[in-house]
């Protein structure tokens, strides 16, 4: 791709707030290949769009229900990227996605389960041993600490069966709530929360749906916001997004199905007004 001739992005000014960009859709580029600017135009609401920005209502249901739908047709089958088997092989997958990809945990845990097929056998090994295996997903010291920590509750405490209670799940040491979401959600099928990573946060601040930035309080929004049907799809549809266009940075805004109905301050593309607030 020509440089410079990339997806049409707001002016870096600053001025996006209370502007509609208006680029023509053909012919950016200027005598000589050079990209024209993009010419924002001050966004001046009529006495009834005035209205209508008062009367905004992120939350409001019809705007969710349209989110849900839009995320139904662009992933309808979206699922848990992680690969795993049972139960405690989605625990152990989970405790090391921290802070790496899944494609990165992927590569790993084939010949991991290969080594400790059970939970008793990672259960019967001490942190030290297991290090080495998962040493190039990341912190593999605290990981291996979880992953053996878990292994040897779940043996001791639940006769080697992970549980499917949040509260159960949460004294096993290295699972938070992110995590119990996942297994109870993916394996379980349970709807006891809603996953909250770094794609759900960063997507869900720019769609509005919560003003907040801690994991704990975003997750309370998001079941407030979400019918209970609907959480444990919206969560890997989210992820998904985040992953494939509602990337962090220079999301693919021309390309989103979400685009109206997004007012996210950091858009690449957009038609709509952008809120300041409305972004991580
Ligand atoms: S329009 Fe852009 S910022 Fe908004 S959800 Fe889509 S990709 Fe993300």
């Amino acid at each position: 791709m020509a440089r410079g001739v990339g997806p049409r992005q707001p002016a870096r000014s600053g001025r996006q707030e209370g502007v509609r960009t208006t680029v023509k859709s053909a012919g950016f580029l200027a005598k000589g290949g050079r990209p024209k600017a993009v010419v924002p135009t001050r966004f001046s609401p009529t006495p009834a769009g005035r209205k209508a920005r008062q009367r905004y209502d992120p939350l409001a249901p019809e705007r969710i229900q349209e989110i849900l739908k839009r995320l139904d047709q662009l992933y309808p089958n979206a699922t848990c990227a992680l690969h795993h088997k049972s139960a405690w092989e989605l625990v152990v997958a989970t405790i090391l996605s921290a802070q790496s990809t899944d494609v990165n945990v992927n590569r790993v845990t084939p010949e991991l389960f290969r080594k400790y097929p059970t939970v008793e056998a990672f259960a019967a090994i001490t942190p030290e041993q297991l290090q080495p295996d998962i040493y190039s997903t990341g912190f593999f010291r605290n990981k291996a600490k979880s992953v053996v920590g878990a292994a040897k509750k779940v043996v001791s405490d639940f006769g080697g069966q992970v549980p499917n209670d949040m509260d159960k799940l949460l004294t096993l040491p290295g699972v938070a709530r992110k995590t119990a979401n996942v297994v109870l959600g993916t394996w379980f099928g349970k709807a006891e929360g809603v996953v909250v990573d770094t794609h759900v946060t960063r997507i869900a601040r720019r769609l509005e749906l919560t003003k907040n930035s801690d994991a704990a309080k975003i997750e309370q929004d998001l079941m407030q916001a979400i019918p209970r049907d609907k959480w444990i799809l919206f969560s890997h549809q989210i992820i998904w997004h985040g992953r494939k266009l509602c990337i962090a940075r220079r999301p693919k805004c021309a390309d989103c199905p979400l685009e109206n109905l997004c007012h996210a301050a950091d858009k690449t593309w957009t038609t709509v007004e952008l809120h300041k607030n409305a972004k991580l």
